[in-house]
């Protein structure tokens, strides 16, 4: 079985909604799904939390996206807030900085990513961040802000080694991506390599950066497998071993385990 860490189900990329996404990816053998919910307004999140309310293998994540900083008010962070302490929820995130699009304006990026960290502490759940073109300063704001008290995940990995062996240090896990089996990404194959097995998780972002072969094509859960399975070749594991071990990773660090059953569903628990 392989747990998809990060994707986005929301009906902003999924107008149809996500159940035969959902389903296709349980079809390729995606046991679980880590919801992001995080959008231009506070939708993505409510979604979020009721698909993860719906569905005993789906669990969600509130937070602000650093590009929605500048437009998020105050009322926004008290309902993300609350949001945050709903038991379905296993982390705060996706949160950080973007200084590649920059819609938000750094300072802002940067008062707001202290908060999330914040709140995570607050709630005793760890954090999704995503950092794009803002390497240092996302180090420097997560070692400022103690942020190794709570943890998490650095999602999407697109930096190098030395970021990893921070981002390691902080207690942070590396989560990858379909980027990982890009032609340019000789960087992250190395972080990938170097990562202790233990600390290495996969994703799919969906809809966003569809693995090798299917790059180009709108990113789905099912196509988790491509990339899970080139992290096996890259680090000359067998696949079986980087889902079990990917799959072991995020239960525990998300604590899957002991998050509380879905409302609304009355399937078998999936972890024991
Ligand atoms: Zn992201
Ligand atoms: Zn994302």
């Amino acid at each position: 079985m392989l747990i998809d860490s990060h994707c986005h189900l929301d009906a902003v990329y999924w107008p149809d909604g996500p159940a035969d996404v959902l389903g296709r990816a349980e079809a390729a053998g995606v046991g679980a799904f880590v919801c992001i919910g995080v959008g231009r307004d506070l939708a993505a999140a409510r979604a979020a939390v009721a698909l993860a309310d719906a569905r005993a293998n789906v669990f969600a994540t509130v937070g602000v996206h650093p590009h929605d900083a500048a437009t998020t008010s105050e009322a926004d962070l008290e309902e993300i807030a609350r949001l945050a302490r709903h038991p379905r929820v296993v982390a705060v995130g996706e949160v950080g900085l973007d200084y590649h699009y920059q819609h938000s304006p750094r300072d802002i990026q940067d008062r707001l990513f202290r908060r999330m960290v914040g709140l995570s502490r607050e709630v005793r759940k760890p954090l999704v961040i995503h950092t794009r073109s803002a390497a240092s300063d996302t180090l420097s704001i997560l070692e400022q802000e103690a942020a190794s008290d709570v943890g998490g995940i650095i999602h999407c990995f697109s930096e190098d080694r030395p970021f990893a062996e921070r981002a390691l240090a902080l207690d942070f896990d590396l989560s990858f991506s379909g980027i990982l089996t890009f032609k340019s990404a000789d960087a992250i194959r190395e972080a990938a390599r170097y990562a202790p097995l233990d600390r290495i998780l996969v994703e799919t972002d969906s809809p966003f950066l569809a693995p090798v072969p299917l790059r180009g094509k709108r990113c789905e859960p099912a196509y988790i497998v491509h990339t899970a399975r080139y992290l096996a070749e890259i680090r000359g594991a067998r696949p079986e071993e980087i889902a079990a071990e990917t799959t072991r990773n995020v239960v525990r660090r998300l604590s899957l385990a002991s998050v509380a059953p879905a409302a609304h569903d009355k399937r078998e628990v999936l972890f024991e």
